[in-house]
């Protein structure tokens, strides 16, 4: 049978983007999801939340150890932010490219036209997340929207 290229199938892949909250705050929403859905991404789930001292504790369990910890608890807290799913073709590396790298200052020289150069700050203040690999892009999708998730994503949570 003949096989025309747009029939050929293409495995999707879901990532989780978050927009953190000097991003909503400094009105970053809208020029964000346009570079997202000009990247052919569609974004298949979303919702605005104020996040709490122990959901950021959760999602960010991995780094609890880390110097940095107690400052990002604080940023993660600071403000609303914009939780997606993001979806496509190869979109958890695809999403990390277009972030660019996580200090939003080393952003702004080496991949200036990353999301992060042109909305983050600085190392903590950068902006927006990305899920790394499959198996965070996993645990971070159920961690947000799955109602039978153990997240601390209470409903006082929800904006
Ligand atoms: N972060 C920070 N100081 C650091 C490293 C990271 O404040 O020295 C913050 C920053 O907001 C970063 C988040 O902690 O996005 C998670 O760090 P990670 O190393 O996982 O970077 P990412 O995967 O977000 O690029």
């Amino acid at each position: 049978p003949l096989r025309s290229s747009a029939n050929v199938d293409t495995i999707k892949e879901k990532t989780l983007a978050i927009i953190k909250p000097d991003g909503v705050n400094g009105n970053y929403v809208d020029v964000i999801k346009k570079t997202i859905l000009g990247s052919s991404f569609s974004i298949t789930q979303e919702m605005q939340l104020q996040l709490n001292v122990n959901t950021v504790k959760s999602f960010y369990a991995e780094h609890a150890s880390k110097s940095f910890f107690s400052g990002l608890v604080q940023y993660m807290t600071s403000g609303p932010v914009v939780i997606m799913v993001l979806e496509k073709e190869n979109a958890i590396a695809d999403w990390r490219a277009l972030i660019g790298p996580t200090d939003a200052n080393i952003a702004k020289v080496t991949h200036p036209k990353s999301v992060r150069a042109f909305c983050g700050l600085d190392l903590q203040r950068n902006c927006v997340h990305g899920s790394d690999s499959p198996q965070s892009a996993a645990r971070e999708i159920s961690f947000f929207f799955e109602k039978s998730s153990s997240a601390i994503v209470s409903q006082h949570d929800e904006l």
